[in-house]
């Protein structure tokens, strides 16, 4: 098949996620062919470096062997078995265990989905069984913050707290509200100290949770540092405040580390970074670095212990997938840790983000740049019109556009969010790498700057 064969066919017969189709009819899709190490290649033949590793994902990068090999092995030795009822599978097992492992024991059980969206899907319907199971039906709701990420299923498309995902579809549900996003940049008031914010952003969960109802309120759920929402890296006393508010009201908390786990951050999960002691933790994407689908719901003893009781009680715990602890998915997340673990890529995210970190901070006199943002490997640029104003540019989105274009022409895939530009190469990243991948944006956000 020809390049624009492919591409007339993907237009024709692929709806896409998150895509504006009128524009990709008239731009065309942007194909890619392979991958390796943290460079991509369309049917072109054009090399990319990955600046968002995918979609925050592929963190020991593209087609590395071991993981293929895995997938292979288990392919042939069981390639599918499910954990309905009382079977289960050897991976499973052990990934749940190594999973546990690495939290050093502060989550008790482990539940696999095929997604993140399903993750969270079933931790509203955990923490609604869990609440059943104590006798107290009617503390259902669950408090999400506005620009968080946590899906797109029903449930955890009302969790975002993004009006894209609400728009048109009829949410969020009922149970669901949102607090205010951490952002000391853009939520911070004239004067206000970072940590003046945090205890403000304290003060107004502990409102919003008396004028509901303590009764009421089940839980609390936030990414360490948001993602998809504009990588948002909250104030350093931002997380124990929250989590405080939260025992005092009996409220659950659930940290969605999707993108923060394993390793993004410099530890290997972000809640050690801000002393989350959660209840439930979701994970995906670098579990297995998205070479296939998968995702966990992790839960403290406090929760299993009463699920475990509950469902003896009711004979059954009605939830669960097909592919839920999916062999293949489980041994390529176990050879992928492995990986991670001994090729010591956390501590790498923590050095080659050190330098990006640095070389993106060095851009913050910029006159376009509003701030610079990030921790580890995990980063984002805000541009503005006005500097001194913080004035976002009008239409929102067009100077980021502007700059993810030109890097894109250059050799470098970011992703736009509105006018912020985000970073998340993968963790196998060199620091060389990582000053090559500087030097590009600046040249893109220099280029674009001509236009703007
Ligand atoms: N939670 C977070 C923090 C995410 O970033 C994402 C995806 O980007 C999700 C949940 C949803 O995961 P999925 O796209 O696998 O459903």
């Amino acid at each position: 098949t020809t390049n624009e064969t492919l591409a007339r066919n993907d237009v024709a017969y692929q709806f896409h996620s998150y895509t504006n189709a009128p524009r990709l009819r008239e731009e065309g899709p942007c194909i890619m062919a392979r991958g390796n190490g943290i460079h991509v290649y369309d049917t072109e033949g054009k090399e990319y470096i990955e600046g968002m590793s995918g979609l925050w994902s592929v963190a020991v990068g593209f087609s590395e062997p071991r993981l293929a090999e895995a997938a292979r092995r288990q392919m042939e030795c069981l390639p599918f078995y499910h954990t309905f009822s009382q079977k289960s599978n050897v991976p499973s097992i052990e990934l749940a265990e190594k999973l546990i492992g690495l939290t050093g024991g502060r989550m008790a059980q482990a539940f696999f989905t095929n997604s993140g969206s399903e993750a969270n899907d079933t931790i509203v319907k955990m923490v609604w069984y869990y609440n059943n199971a104590l006798g107290r039906p009617a503390k259902k709701k669950i408090i999400a913050r506005k620009r968080g990420y946590h899906g797109v299923t029903v449930a955890s498309a009302s969790l975002t707290g993004l009006e894209g995902n609400h728009r048109s579809f009829d949410l969020p549900l009922p149970q669901i509200r949102h607090a205010r996003c951490p952002h000391w940049y853009r939520e911070g008031l004239p004067g206000e100290t970072e940590t003046a914010f945090a205890d403000r952003l304290a003060a107004e969960l502990e409102a919003l949770i008396l004028e509901e109802g303590p009764d009421t309120v089940a839980a609390f759920i936030g990414e360490p540092v948001m993602g998809a929402g504009g990588v948002v890296v909250p104030p350093a006393t931002y997380w124990p405040k929250m989590q405080a508010v939260c025992r005092k009201y009996d409220v659950l908390v659930i940290a969605d580390e999707v993108i923060t786990g394993f390793g993004r951050t410099g530890k290997m999960f972000a809640s050690e970074l801000y002393g989350i002691e959660p209840d439930f933790m979701t994970l995906s994407k670098q579990l297995t670095s998205s070479y296939l689908p998968l995702a966990a719901v992790l839960m403290n003893e406090r929760v299993a212990s009463v699920l475990a009781r509950h469902s003896g009680e009711l004979g059954t715990f009605g939830h669960g997938y097909t592919a839920s602890g999916h062999p293949v998915a489980a041994a390529v997340a176990l050879e992928n840790i492995r990986v991670i673990e001994e090729r010591g890529l956390v501590a790498n995210a923590a050095a080659a983000g050190a330098v990006l970190q640095r070389r993106l901070r060095e851009l913050a006199d910029h006159p376009l740049v509003g701030e610079v943002r990030g921790v580890g490997l995990i980063a984002a640029v805000e541009l503005v019109a006005d500097k001194a104003a913080r004035t976002p540019f009008d239409p929102l989105g067009k100077a980021g556009a502007q700059v993810v274009r030109r890097a894109q022409d250059n050799g470098l895939i970011l992703r736009g969010i509105q006018d912020s530009l985000a970073f998340c190469p993968p963790l196998i990243i060199t620091e060389p790498q990582v000053e090559t991948l500087a030097d590009r944006f600046a040249q893109s956000l220099e280029e674009a700057a001509r236009s703007l």
